[in-house]
């Protein structure tokens, strides 16, 4: 039986990070992830845009606006101590037509309320951001959005995490739950203090074994990206559609990476 303090199930970026304030918030306690792939990071968290969102989307009484708004920064800080490639390309909003106005000015307001820098810009002002972008009437740029290559940023996260005492076990899948606070794994059993569940797409099924989550299900969807030919830098900052805020998808969007490349997606298929 192996015995820790804290188990997070999941060596996704979620997992790695909070293992590491784990540990720093208790630097005597064991911290052990588990990770069912023969390395960390291999799902969402190596496999989407790569770009760090500024935190206009959310209303500000949210967690994920605060959340993002502070990941932001943070993350901007962390690249540029790590020298982890940082494309500060910034991101424009476009609207279609006079219908999707209402929700530029509504995630203008989302923005002031939750202290993050976002403009209200002229047809004129965002050609001069980006001529190749069309808009309906205005846009919105937003200054601080950025991009990273996520693969890069999970690498360092996992390193750091390692150097500061996190224990990483591998090729380890979680089976079920065996007691209060005992586990069955494809590796033997664990017992822990905390068990922390941060296992991306298979989390409501962790979650129910713990009563958790009973009435809710993780509705999985595909994303593909199609990277364009066109040389690095040919488009000069992302671009969103307005996205329709009654569902979770911030739309197909452009988007350039920390290599320079363009590419557009995701597509959402279920
Ligand atoms: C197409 C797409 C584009 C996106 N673009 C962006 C973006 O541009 N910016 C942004 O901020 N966010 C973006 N996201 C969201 C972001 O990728 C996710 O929020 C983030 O990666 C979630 O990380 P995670 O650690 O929770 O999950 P994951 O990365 O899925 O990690 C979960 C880990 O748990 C492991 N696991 C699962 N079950 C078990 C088990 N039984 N036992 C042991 N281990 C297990 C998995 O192998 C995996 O490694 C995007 C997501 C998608 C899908």
């Amino acid at each position: 039986m192996n015995t820790v303090d804290f188990l997070l199930i999941g060596g996704g970026i979620i997992g790695i990070s909070i293992a590491r304030e784990l540990k720093s918030r208790h630097p005597d306690s064991s911290v052990c992830i588990l990770e069912k792939e023969h390395q960390c990071g291999l799902h969402a968290s190596s496999r989407n845009s790569g770009v760090l969102h500024a935190g206009f989307y959310y209303t500000a009484d949210s967690f994920k606006a605060r959340f993002t708004r502070e990941g932001n920064q943070r993350l901007t800080e962390y690249c540029e101590a790590k020298k982890i490639k940082l494309k500060k390309c910034g991101k424009l909003v476009v609207a279609q037509n006079e219908s999707e106005l209402v929700w530029l000015d509504e995630l203008m307001i989302r923005a002031k309320n939750n202290g993050v820098p976002l403009k209200s810009i002229s047809v004129e002002e965002s050609r001069t951001i980006e001529p190749r972008a069309k808009t309906y009437q205005r846009a919105l740029f937003s200054p601080t959005t950025s991009s990273v290559n996520p693969i890069e940023l999970v690498k360092s996260l996992l390193s750091d995490a390692i150097q500061e005492g996190v224990q990483l076990k591998t090729n380890v899948q979680y089976m079920h739950r065996l007691g209060e606070r005992s586990i069955k794994t494809s590796d033997g059993i664990f017992e822990a203090k905390y068990l922390i569940n941060v296992a991306g797409l298979y989390a409501d099924k962790i979650g129910k074994d713990f009563g958790f989550s009973k009435d809710h299900r993780i509705l999985p969807f595909k994303g593909l990206y199609l990277y364009s030919e066109e040389p690095p830098s040919a488009l000069k900052t992302h671009i969103y559609p307005v996205p329709d805020l009654t569902n979770p998808f911030l739309g197909v969007h452009f988007t350039i990476t920390a290599d320079n490349r363009i590419k557009i997606g995701p597509t959402a298929i279920p």
